[in-house]
């Protein structure tokens, strides 16, 4: 097959970036090396500011599923946790985390790791899925170490005050277990703070999205997830800060310049569902070799926690991560959808089916035929996975990207 050359122009932002996600690991590997942090791992859309304010270094094994995706090692391990038990049908981060974990292989052993960090306590929110539950009690029962939850509804429609407040006080729960492992007394003042700095985060990686409003966008689909690391790993910190402000100011220059990501965008896409991290870079290049830049995303949208306020940090961390996208019900994410399509002016729509992760594909119960009948912007549905390769069909794929985007060229014209 013919590879798309490339027409993609860098972020110059991407080597702070890597400076930024370097230093998270080199504090993560300090506090292995040195104990002079306790350690938690937490779910990608967990309660993060409560564990960075209570002076843990938070480690995110989604964020290393990723990384096993995107290295493209993650089919050499899924079978070793099918192996143990795990179907292959559930969540490819996790089969390919625990398979990786038995085979005793991380991509951060080239960051000086022996093995991922070992946790003193494990902290996971339903809200995304069940499996995440699963998936830490693996790891607590291996370590022999605490493993909390809050359980979010599924399916949220109204966001009832019974809902924020059952999930607000299942966070404060947390806070005795937390001290135990900490030896600390939990400090309100210093959460404030976390969930504020959370908050102004947030906000910037939202108007760092909301570039992409402008025609041509100056960042694409397959830039935010990358760029995204800071937002999922560093939410609460002042290194979150301090990234998005860089990335902001270099695309907002980039719009003073008029310069687009995909240099000669003509179609404008919106991507339903995961990534697929094994093939960013061939999409982006196929995407940019078509004229056309996949402008938004219901994944990078997901880490917008704007409702996170100060003044009243439990009710709104349980507001913000009910909120989630992931969590409604497909009512009020067509809600969502309708909007993203009106101020990104979309001209056509990709769902992707990722076989082990049914909750971020919005295209099984309907959906995209509701949307399209209300807006009747075009869609197509292709079939793949976040990690699993093996349920992906490169050429097929490709053939059907393209000819929608030829499709939606005419209908453009
Ligand atoms: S939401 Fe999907 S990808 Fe994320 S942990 Fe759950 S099943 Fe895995």
């Amino acid at each position: 097959m013919n590879q798309p050359q490339s027409k993609i122009i860098k972020l110059q932002s991407a080597n702070e970036l890597r400076r930024t996600m370097d230093c998270y690991f080199a504090r993560l590997k300090e506090a292995v090396d040195t104990r002079n942090k306790k350690i938690a791992w937490c779910t990608s859309v967990g309660p993060a500011e409560l564990l960075y304010s209570m002076g843990f270094e938070v480690y995110f094994p989604e964020n290393h599923g990723a990384m096993l995706g995107a290295s493209k090692t993650a089919d050499k391990y899924i079978p070793t946790a099918v192996a143990h038990g795990y179907s292959p049908e559930i969540c490819s981060y996790l089969t390919s985390d625990i398979g990786a974990f038995l085979q005793n292989e991380t991509p951060l052993q080239k960051s000086g790791f022996k093995s991922v960090p070992k946790p003193d306590i494990l902290v996971y929110n339903t809200n995304q899925c069940h499996e995440v539950g699963d998936w830490f009690m693996y790891y607590a029962k291996h370590f022999n170490v605490p493993v909390l939850g809050v359980n979010t509804p599924l399916w949220i429609n109204e966001l009832t005050p019974s809902i924020i407040n059952s999930v607000a006080n299942q966070f404060k729960d947390l806070v005795p277990e937390l001290e135990k492992v900490t030896e600390q007394k939990f400090d309100l003042d210093k959460f404030r703070e976390t969930v504020r700095l959370s908050h102004d985060g947030c906000v910037l990686w939202r108007k760092v999205l909301e570039t992409a409003m402008h025609k041509p966008s100056p960042i694409n689909f397959f830039d935010s997830a990358i760029h995204m690391g800071p937002i999922v790993v560093m939410r609460g910190t002042q290194y979150a800060v301090d990234y998005y402000k860089i990335l902001l100011a270099e695309l907002q220059e980039r719009i003073k310049n008029n310069i687009g990501a995909v240099p000669s965008e003509k179609l404008r896409i919106y991507w339903d569902g995961m990534p697929l991290w094994y093939k960013l870079s061939s999409m982006a290049k196929l995407f940019a070799s078509i004229d056309t830049c996949i402008v938004a995303s219901t994944y990078c949208n997901s880490w917008i926690f704007d409702d996170l306020d100060p003044k009243e940090p439990f009710q709104s961390s349980a507001l913000a991560y009910c909120k989630l996208f992931i969590v409604r019900s497909d009512e009020e994410k067509q809600k969502v959808l309708e909007k993203l399509m009106f101020d990104f002016s979309i001209d056509g729509i990709i769902y992707h089916d990722a076989k082990t992760c049914s909750r971020n594909s919005n295209n099984r119960f309907g959906l995209p035929n509701r949307l399209n009948s209300k807006n009747n912007i075009p869609y197509i549905e292709i079939n793949g996975d976040l990690c699993d390769s093996r349920c992906y069909s490169e050429e097929q794929s490709i053939i059907a990207i393209e000819t929608f985007i030829k499709q939606l060229s005419i209908r453009k014209q």
